[in-house]
């Protein structure tokens, strides 16, 4: 610039460091900031801390000799009547966390100091359909906006220094039971979203938007025979390429109701330019009215982010007769095989096996069941697909209303269910958040209702010991070995943090946010934090100091749906509370100089 001779030099360098100031604080989100997410521990800006979500943090000034001293220095209270369900992965740009509550709200925090600086409350309407409580699990960042799915199937922006809504988009017509709970997340500058309503016959689909306007650009069912779109100046194209034929894997027009709903949301695999999604179970429950396979219901997908089309599958539950899903996160990974890289992606199924797949092309290379107990299969063939036991496939109604119950482990509800998994690339372990129960489960005649639940099928979900359902278990995805584990008395539902530190950290129903030694599995921190903590935790720098975040408030899937482990948990409290813990700061150098 220019430097006026009559300006003196003082005044343009107080005006260039408010330039400076300013931009700071109204800094966008760049899609290489997306992208090196997992190297620049001073912000999260992505759910998963990176694409990849391997909720790793490079941190190490915090580490499990010093966490013992880690003391919370704010907490923020989501307020109102609205204390249920959060499962929330906080984002953290340029000091102000960005983070969503149940119900569909969202919240921007000054994370020095735990000041509310905005909060947006969607107007929900009455009839919402959402089967597994009114939760939401975090937002995107992009520019500048922050952007969040609603429970009445919407995606909205918001200006995120203002929280002012700059569009809304209807995803889908929530009263045919479509709803979002999950984090949408940003690929290549595109705005990524799935749907959750595979218990009300919907269609699953997973569609791309312009994050600037809310523009579609692609959609791509998950079903077989639905034909996917690209979307140019309004205009539907046909993208047909691996649609499938209908009627192939699904009988009759039931593939017209087949569910297979993408609702826990995807990440990104730069190394392959895929987004790997999951997929919810076929519907209606009842398998025996829908003989065959029904792709791509409890699957995991590999997408193109350009235009949608599915460039592999692996289906982990063919035939699904117990609502195993197959949504949970795919995590890539690289290791060495004799010398050789091998692009990997991980998985911990529902169903109680754990998959490591070859992320270029989706071919199974090794599966191990990860919990005590599974009885629906006696094991996987080469190509990872399931060995039935067809004795704990409940049987078909046939005249009566009900037809023969079975007792089958895991329980619906999953060894493993939504809570994301940790990959340490220091110890080369997952750290798995896995439940040990069971269920009756039997089958019921049923018929599609628009908007109603499409199920056929009732259950129990039964504790398969006295003293605990939750473990949290260390697993080696090259040996299947479990390296070691700590268990819980209520079911595990919160997410997992992994850090160089030598920590790992995740929350308890019983309130409790803990932390263990990522090689031993000893218990070395932990803080009640007045209600279940469901969320995922967070750490990042800030003024040269390390902090820990964690949303706490109980609720989810279990206390609704969770039969006699409902009835153990029945007095665990609601909340909804953020917490934010760091070392005191006399203890900060100890801390970076004892690793
Ligand atoms: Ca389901």
């Amino acid at each position: 610039m220019t430097r006026s001779p009559r300006r003196p030099a003082f005044a343009v360098s107080l005006v260039l460091s408010a330039m400076l100031l300013a931009g700071a604080a109204h800094a966008a989100v760049s899609n290489d900031e997306i992208l090196q997410d997992p190297k620049n521990p001073q912000q999260i800006v992505t759910n998963g801390l990176g694409v990849q979500g391997q909720r790793y943090s490079p941190l190490d000034m915090l580490n499990s000799n010093n966490v013992k001293e880690l003391r919370p220095v704010w907490a923020f209270s989501f307020g109102g009547e609205k204390q249920r369900g959060q499962q929330a992965q906080p984002l953290i740009k340029d000091g102000v966390m960005y983070l969503t509550g149940s119900y569909s709200r969202v919240f921007a925090v000054d994370a020095r100091t735990g000041k509310k600086l905005w909060q947006y409350d969607a107007r929900l309407p009455d009839d919402i359909r959402p089967c597994c409580d009114v939760i939401n699990r975090g937002v995107a960042l992009y520019g500048d906006l922050v952007f969040f799915g609603t429970l009445d199937a919407k995606l909205v922006a918001l200006n995120k220094d203002t929280g002012k809504v700059v569009w809304s988009k209807k995803v889908a017509d929530h009263k045919e039971g479509y709803s979002i709970s999950a984090a949408p997340m940003i690929v290549n500058g595109k705005l990524i979203t799935g749907v959750a309503g595979g218990e009300f016959g919907v269609v699953g689909k997973i569609q791309a938007y312009n994050p600037e306007n809310g523009e579609l650009l692609w959609m791509r069912p998950t079903v077989e025979g639905h034909m996917g779109y690209v979307y140019k100046d309004g205009k539907a194209i046909e993208n047909g390429i691996s649609g499938g034929e209908a009627g192939k894997t699904w009988p009759g027009d039931l593939w017209k109701t087949g569910g297979a709903a993408p609702w826990l949301g995807g990440y990104y695999d730069p190394e392959t330019n895929l987004i790997l999604f999951g997929t919810g179970n076929p519907a209606p429950w009842n398998s025996h009215l829908r003989p065959g396979d029904n792709l791509y219901s409890s699957s995991r997908l590999a997408l193109n982010p350009d235009d949608g089309t599915i460039k592999w599958h692996f289906q982990s539950t063919p035939h699904d007769g117990w609502d195993f899903d197959g949504v949970n996160e795919l995590i890539s990974f690289n290791y060495k095989d004799g010398g050789k890289e091998v692009k990997a992606a991980a998985t911990a199924d529902r169903n109680g096996f754990f998959y490591v797949l070859d992320r270029t092309n989706g071919k199974f290379i090794r599966g191990f069941p990860f919990v005590d107990k599974i009885t629906w299969a006696t094991g996987l063939d080469k190509d990872g697909r399931p060995i039935y036991n067809e004795a704990s496939r409940p049987g078909a109604p046939g005249s009566e209303a009900k037809g023969s119950s079975v007792f089958v482990a895991p329980a619906f509800l999953g060894a493993k269910n939504w809570m994301p998994m940790a990959y340490n690339k220091d110890t080369g372990l997952f750290y798995v958040p896995s439940n040990e129960w069971g269920m009756d489960i039997w089958n019921e005649g049923i018929a599609y209702k628009k908007g109603a639940a499409f199920l056929g099928a009732g259950f129990t979900i039964k504790p398969l010991n006295e003293d605990y359902i939750g473990v949290l278990r260390a697993i080696d995805p090259v040996s299947g070995k479990e390296v070691w584990r700590h268990k819980n008395y209520a079911p595990l539902w919160g997410g997992v943090l992994t850090t160089k530190g030598n920590l790992v950290f995740t929350g308890t129903p019983e309130g409790y946010l803990q932390a263990f030694n990522a090689k031993t599995g000893d218990k070395v921190w932990e803080f009640q934090t007045g209600s279940g903590v469901l969320g995922s935790p967070v750490t990042w720098e800030m003024d040269g100091e390390q902090y820990v975040s964690v949303v706490s408030g109980w609720g989810g899937a279990v206390p609704l749906w969770g039969g006699e482990v409902a009835k153990r948990v029945k007095d665990f409290n609601q909340g909804g509370m953020l917490w934010t813990f760091k070392l005191p700061k006399q203890l900060q150098q100890t801390a970076s100089t004892q690793p």
